[in-house]
């Protein structure tokens, strides 16, 4: 069988192996951009960098240990920012969930806690976590900072599967002090929706039997890869319960190339074969603010951006070779320009090429952004491509001085070095 380990909300937990008096009250870890990083003067920057798992959570950021964060929420102009990323189940019981608006959260339960999120630990949390299961499972995959799937099949006997996840689930809260939920079934979609039923702090078996009957009753929306335009199609047709849609087959399977696949996913036929490593794709930065008209300044933000992210793409000694730069405006309009370079990474290059991709993805000067993005991918370590060695020369001189750079900003912060065209 294929287990699904779901930490039962994550954020919160951990901040309450560290502060007990969290414990059994209303928390909120609120999310808001990042404050400090386009202002004008240097701050000091932690960054947390790290090429484990697939996913690279807000790698600069300030942390301090207060209580309640809430004064972190409010800006200049005293409102409050920023949304719900974890609730606790005390705090769910007032309605507040993921993506509320903290102000909202706030009308709702006045004695709330919010905190800021302190992702170095939540890292730590997680590869504890992930070293813990490794030593138990041996075939492992990390699914997200806190979901893990582990097949059983030839380790644990069907039928001992319940005595052992159970087993672990409390293992795991007397070694690391967390909670988690364990779901099991034959397939990983179908054991991942078991866990969400076992929530909070319990365990879900599924056998390959009972698979349709457990899916029975179970809303569409739940099932991990229906998304919401697929939800809308469903409910056209009157498709609401995971039931439902199994006895609609022949409709299902010609919705798209991908609804065959769905189906013997929903069914639990399915054989998808778990991952053990998966190696970072791509890497980014993106930050949402206030509605900016000024394209000055907007330049001045999407430098400080890929300053930022050059330093990541070094630490992390890749070599991207597709670039991609984002805008959002206001009115949800989105616009993009992306590009495929096979150079020498280095950052004097890089906010070149990036302030190029912005100006080409700027199409409504008359509207205003809130919110700006660039990523890399395609690294040449996992593709078969290579870099040009017209400019190799040029370019591995100014990356020697880059790596130089690079050791100062590790050394005293990030912001020891801007352009230039950053300060003005
Ligand atoms: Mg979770």
């Amino acid at each position: 069988m294929k287990i699904h380990v779901d930490i039962d909300c994550f954020f919160v937990s951990a901040e309450r192996i560290y502060d007990a008096s969290l414990v059994g009250v209303p928390v909120a870890i609120g999310g808001r951009g990042d404050p400090y990083i386009f202002s004008h003067t240097p701050i000091e920057q932690h960054y947390n960098l790290d090429n484990r798992g697939a996913f690279l959570g807000a790698f600069f950021q300030n942390y301090d240990d207060s209580v309640d964060d809430r004064t972190k929420f409010i800006d200049r102009n005293g409102r409050i920012r920023g949304i719900v990323t974890t609730a606790s189940y005390e705090a769910r019981a007032y309605g507040i969930h993921t993506t509320m608006s903290i102000r909202e959260a706030l009308q709702r339960c006045q004695s709330l806690i919010v905190k800021a999120p302190n992702m170095k630990r939540y890292k730590q949390l997680s590869h504890a976590l992930h070293d813990f299961l490794h030593e138990r499972i041996p075939l492992l995959e990390q699914a997200s900072i806190d979901e893990f799937y582990g097949d059983l099949d030839g380790w644990i006997a069907d039928e001992d599967v319940e005595a052992f996840i159970h087993a672990l689930r409390h293992d795991i809260i007397n070694m690391l002090h967390l909670p988690v939920s364990i779901g099991a079934s034959p397939t990983k979609s179908i054991a991942k929706l078991a866990t969400s039923v076992a929530k909070p702090f319990g365990c879900h078996v599924v056998k390959e039997r009972d698979v349709l009957r457990f899916i029975e009753p179970i809303a569409v929306a739940k099932f991990p890869g229906i998304g919401r335009s697929m939800q809308h199609r469903l409910s056209r047709y009157h498709i609401h319960t995971l039931g439902e849609l199994v006895r609609a087959k022949k409709l299902v399977r010609t919705m798209n190339p991908y609804a065959a696949t769905l189906y013997k996913k929903v069914c639990g036929h399915d054989r998808e074969p778990l991952k053990p490593y998966r190696p970072r794709q791509s890497i980014g930065i993106s930050r949402t603010f206030d509605p900016v008209m000024d394209r000055r300044e907007l330049r001045r933000r999407i430098i400080i951006l890929s300053r930022h992210l050059a330093f990541a793409v070094m630490r992390l000694d890749v070599f991207p070779t597709t670039f991609r730069v984002g805008i959002r405006y206001e009115m949800s309009q989105h616009t993009h320009a992306t590009a495929t370079q096979y150079r020498l990474f280095h950052e004097l290059w890089f906010k070149t090429l990036i302030l190029k991709l912005f100006d080409e993805a700027e199409q409504h000067r008359r509207l205003r952004v809130i919110r700006l993005s660039i990523s890399c991918s395609q690294f040449t370590c996992h593709s078969k491509r290579t870099l040009s060695l017209l400019d190799f020369k040029h370019d591995s001189n100014i990356r020697k001085l880059s790596k130089s750079t690079q050791k100062m900003q590790q050394k005293y912060g990030l912001d020891i070095l801007r352009w230039g065209s950053e300060l003005s």
